[in-house]
């Protein structure tokens, strides 16, 4: 039984509280005939955005209904043409020729068709990307200039890997992507300290090099985004802490308090970037930000919640909102008890952190507007898994379950996880589990490529290893692709005997 039916199930028998007992709108409670629309909320960015989702969530949900009319057609005696026209006109490509011309003998092959379907899907979406995401960019809240304007050269986000977080960047923050935003999502957002510390440093030599315009006197800044449930905590929360939200918020922070002794003990005081930590309400896509004092100490108790300053400050006009989030801020800087800090943030991240709230704000209402105030499907509903590394091209929520690794040993939790849920998902109903391996590289390094392909191929070796009842079935379905670092090539898709003799 999954969550949904389960919990249904439980309100039925009087175990948790009927569905009438929580809000429909959890953010927005409001009297009758009165709407939910806040005065700081960007409807031309939430309309821009939305059109955005529809176009690729649009190219993933043709694909169930074309396979369904192609299959009837199979029998026909011009099937491939009809076929191959059906699918240019729904899907916007065609089908490999080899699985429709065999028809005839074995039927057709709809597993391979739907995951060969899943990764052109996504291929479009990453060649449209910059089509697809131009009109929402160029309206986006939190742009580099403004960022560099709070004194950040850098900022570099882990998320958790969960596909609930997909949209955090450019929905959820709503920040602009830009070669100075890295994402790099984790389980649990424990991302890896030694390769942040690279990372740090490299963009610190850049910076010492002149190659960060305006970067001589600014910082660096890392932001660790762990997750929660406000409808289902026990449940629906972060599945790396066993949905335990205090295990989330301490784990992040452990690795951001990490990060920062790492750079003091080896470059000396003073280095350490500055460090944010931010939790999401995945029902609501809502944010708690928590405020860091003024020698940069992040605590778990002091953090301001955009679901409570939506509902405080819906019905008053723009300026009276702001003044109001100010003033929560502020409040929220000089708690005393578990919250107190040592001093307010400098002026630089209280104007970020300022900026972070308010935009969220659009996000809870395009949540309102658009998905019924609360997320209709709380947990998993992801198109495919990608193993390796994740792609940075496409911004939305659920749309690949991620496992991060380097190797399939080192991966393996995260990857049995993501098999896991694609046997509800999709082995269920008898369809294959679809596996893009995904690797970067540099086109500045000599052979990085080479090596990119040969990492991709390990990988889907190892992958067709652990799983090989699965495979055997003809139930996982890995495709290997690479992206150029600078963009020479984004998410290029390898088939194993092109490259075999092309190398
Ligand atoms: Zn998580």
């Amino acid at each position: 039984m999954n969550t949904r039916k389960r919990l249904a199930a439980m309100r039925s028998a009087g175990v948790l509280p009927t569905a009438a007992a929580v809000p429909a709108n959890p953010a927005c409670v409001i009297g009758p005939g009165q709407r939910c629309e806040h005065a700081l909320v960007d409807q031309e960015l939430n309309r821009r955005l939305y059109a955005y989702e529809q176009r690729v969530r649009g190219r993933f949900t043709a694909i169930i209904d074309t396979l369904k009319v192609v299959s009837g057609l199979q029998h026909e005696r011009d099937f491939v043409e009809r076929a191959q026209h059906l699918a240019r006109e729904c899907l916007g490509y065609e089908l490999p020729a080899a699985l429709l011309g065999d028809a005839w003998v074995n039927g057709l092959d709809m597993r391979a068709l739907h995951a060969h379907c899943v990764f052109r899907s996504f291929k479009q979406c990453v060649d449209q990307a910059d089509a697809d995401q131009s009109p929402w960019r160029e309206r986006i809240a939190l742009t580099p200039d403004f960022i560099r304007s709070c004194g950040y050269h850098t900022v570099d986000v882990s998320p958790c890997a969960d596909g609930r977080l997909q949209g955090l960047l450019s929905f959820i923050l709503r920040m602009a992507p830009s070669e100075d935003v890295f994402v790099k999502a984790y389980a649990g957002a424990m991302f890896d300290v030694e390769g942040d510390v690279a990372d740090w440093a490299r963009r610190e030599l850049d910076r010492l090099t002149g190659g960060l315009p305006g970067g001589e006197t600014a910082n660096y800044l890392k932001v660790a985004a762990y997750h929660f449930s406000t409808s289902d905590p026990g449940h629906q929360g972060c599945a790396a802490h066993g949905s335990n939200d205090d295990r989330a918020v301490e784990s992040a922070l452990g690795r951001l308090n990490e990060l920062r002794a790492a750079v003091e003990n080896t470059f000396g005081r003073g280095a350490a970037p500055e460090v944010l930590l931010i939790g999401v309400d995945t029902d609501l896509d809502a944010i708690r930000v928590h405020l860091p004092d003024a020698n940069g100490e992040v605590d778990p108790h002091r953090y301001v919640d955009t679901a409570d300053l939506y509902r405080a400050t819906l019905g008053m006009d723009a300026q009276a909102a702001r003044a109001h989030i100010a003033a929560v801020v502020a409040k929220a800087e000089r708690a005393e008890g578990p919250a107190h800090g040592e001093g307010g943030m400098h002026s630089g991240m209280r104007a970020l952190v300022l900026k972070l709230l308010e935009a969220n704000l659009s996000q809870i209402e395009y949540v309102i507007q658009h998905h019924a105030g609360r997320y209709a499907v709380l947990g998993h509903d992801e198109a495919f898994i990608c193993a390796g590394e994740a792609t940075s091209y496409v911004h939305l929520r659920n749309k690949y379950y991620y496992a991060h690794l380097d190797t399939v040993e080192e991966g393996a939790a995260d990857m049995d996880v993501g098999i896991r849920i694609f046997t509800g998902l999709n082995v269920r109903h008898g369809l294959a589990v679809p596996v893009l391996v995904h690797f970067h590289y540099s086109s500045r390094v000599p052979g990085a490529r080479e090596r990119a392909v040969q990492r991709c191929k390990r990988v889907k070796n190892a992958i067709e290893t652990r799983y090989a009842d699965l495979h055997a079935r003809g139930l996982l379905h890995c495709q290997m692709a690479v992206s150029d670092y600078h963009d020479s090539e984004r998410c290029a898709f390898l088939e194993d005997a092109v490259e075999d003799t092309a190398h």
